[in-house]
């Protein structure tokens, strides 16, 4: 079957979580099936084989597992991306826009170095408000922010046109 019908089949949908209100697209059922995991990392990664990029950014917690999985594919580090208090060592922190007010996101100061390619991960974007604070991050160290990917696009949240306002390549495997 194709790309779409096999990821949009592997999503399972919970009305009114975290919510009343909401649709969440859960991925836990993609994951759980070997077939549509790696059909999803094969797909994020491919326009980068080859492409030598030194880190992959995750954010928490749900682009430390796809990310971990492309950063093994693309033979790059790793770097978390996580909510503000979680790492041991010194940290930048940038706030981000939520839906209801601010949070704040850190990462290590040393994760990445001047100049390096990264490529940001995360399992779905919808405000773009999460993404936007990663990026940030990382070019605050120096990084060049090579592509950000996310398996599910929300296009009607806006993310994807938010980072492109960035200067941002953003890559989404569904809608
Ligand atoms: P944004 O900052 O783009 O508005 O929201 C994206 C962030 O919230 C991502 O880190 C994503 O994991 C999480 N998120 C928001 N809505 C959903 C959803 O319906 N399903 C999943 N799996 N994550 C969501």
């Amino acid at each position: 079957s194709s790309l779409e019908e096999t990821l949009l089949s592997a999503i399972r949908t919970i009305p009114d979580y975290p919510r009343p209100g909401i649709l969440f697209r859960d991925i836990t059922t993609l994951l759980g099936n070997a077939r549509a995991f790696r059909r999803a990392v094969d797909e994020l990664v491919h326009p980068y084989a080859g492409a030598k990029i030194d880190k992959i950014a995750g954010i928490e917690a749900r682009g430390f597992i796809l990310g971990g999985a492309v950063a093994h594919q693309l033979s790059s580090g790793f770097v978390p991306i996580r909510k503000k208090g979680k790492l041991p060592h010194e940290t930048v922190r940038v706030a981000y826009s939520l839906e209801y007010g601010l949070d704040e996101m850190e990462m290590h100061v040393d994760a990445v170095a001047a100049g390096e390619k990264v490529i940001l991960v995360d399992d779905l974007i919808a405000t773009g408000g999460t993404a936007e604070g990663a990026v940030r991050l990382l070019r605050q160290m120096g990084a060049q922010v090579v592509a950000a990917c996310f398996v599910i696009d929300l296009p009607d949240l806006g993310g994807r046109a938010r980072l492109e306002a960035m200067g941002v390549e953003v890559r989404t495997l569904i809608a």
